[in-house]
């Protein structure tokens, strides 16, 4: 268990050695492969669909952005991988998303749909059962225990580890997840919802990362869909567009918190001792915890402070002698904290506006 929460740690600190202006890397992971094929339908195996919708996939891709995409595949032919080794090649692309494409099977065929799923710990036991079965792929390979430290994929209280994980990145995997899933809705797919599981591969996995499952493979008729030329063109063009919209989102989003450092850093030096002794802060925002200068939740600003106030830490961003440039500098962070207001604070306490004002008057 120990092994396991050190190399989760490790994990994380990959994070920080993805560069910011570098090609957006999408990794693609078609699952199973080789000797495993996954789910069985009546004339199809799992591996075989999937690996060829991440093929269409990575070739949209492609076409629309060339070289202004890096498109990985963790298989790009039917072998078998390890789950170690796929969460491996989208940590040391550095990847922006990872993308694991599955089908789904149940024992009853009338089910039916399609599902997005984000790594977390679900209360549903139905979720942790898929996730079972696509983590037993492990016990395939031929060092299994030695390669993940003990981990029972049939085990409920092996998955009680992934309770422990704060999964940073769970905003904007569940972002894509939803992102995915719309697209599939709007080409009339049943929707089973985006989800949480445990699932090994989105866990070890140090980016946003979704799971799809883009049908039961079970049910007669999504079967012969996922199989068909028309149904991989579709469901392949769902997940293409989701990608797109989020990689729009994710460079609009780099390029405001870019624009507001830049304006941020140009604001001149306010003075910090003006002689009324109040500074006019602007509140960004409130955690229960005392959060690091760097913490991501600041988005990059500097020049952070903070009050406590009934046990918590209300952050706030820059302090100066006047209201007046306390909101000018709210109005250049509003599109990074748009519910920030202005704060007064004397003696390391928070004012009401009111006295403030009355007292910077005197
Ligand atoms: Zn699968």
């Amino acid at each position: 268990m120990r092994q396991f929460l050190l190399t989760c740690l490790f994990c994380l600190s990959a994070l920080s050695l993805a560069a910011n202006d570098k090609v957006f890397t999408v990794v693609l992971d078609p699952g199973h492969g080789g000797k495993d094929p996954g789910a069985c339908g009546k004339s199809s195996y799992e591996k075989n669909i999937v690996l060829s919708v991440a093929q269409k996939v990575g070739k949209k891709l492609k076409d629309t952005y060339g070289n202004d995409i890096k498109v990985v595949y963790t298989r790009n032919s039917d072998v078998f991988i390890e789950l170690e080794r796929r969460a491996r090649i989208a940590n040391d692309a550095h990847a922006d998303i990872f993308i694991s494409i599955h089908t789904d099977a149940v024992d009853k065929s009338s089910v039916y749909g399609a599902s997005t799923f984000t790594m977390g710990m679900s209360k549903e036991s139905s979720n942790l059962e898929v996730a079972k079965r696509e983590n037993s792929v492990m016990l395939l390979e031929d060092n299994f225990e030695e390669r993940y430290a003990g981990f029972d994929p049939s085990s409920v209280e092996s998955y009680i580890i992934f309770e422990l994980m704060q999964d940073i990145n769970m905003e904007n995997s569940i972002s894509l997840a939803k992102g995915i899933q719309d697209q599939l809705i709007g080409k009339k797919r049943h929707n089973r919802g985006v989800r949480q599981a445990p699932y090994w591969v989105l866990h070890r996995t140090s980016m946003p990362a979704v799971l799809v499952e883009l049908g039961f493979i079970s049910n007669p008729e999504e079967e012969r869909y996922m199989k068909s030329s028309k149904g991989q063109e579709e469901l392949s063009d769902c997940i293409y567009k989701a990608i797109c919209r989020y990689k729009k989102s994710s460079d609009n989003k780099s390029s405001a918190v870019r624009n507001v450092q830049a304006s941020v850093s140009e604001t001149p030096t306010a003075d910090k001792t003006p002689t009324h002794g109040i500074s006019f802060q602007v509140q960004i925002l409130v955690s229960k915890s005392i959060l690091k200068d760097n913490d991501k939740q600041f988005k990059g600003l500097k020049d952070i402070s903070y009050y406590t106030d009934n046990n918590l830490y209300k952050y706030t961003s820059g302090s100066f002698a006047s209201e007046q440039e306390a909101i000018a500098h709210r109005k250049k962070i509003k599109g990074l904290f748009s519910d920030s207001f202005v704060v007064a604070i004397k003696d390391g306490k928070r004012i009401s506006m009111e006295q403030a004002r009355k007292e910077v008057l005197k």
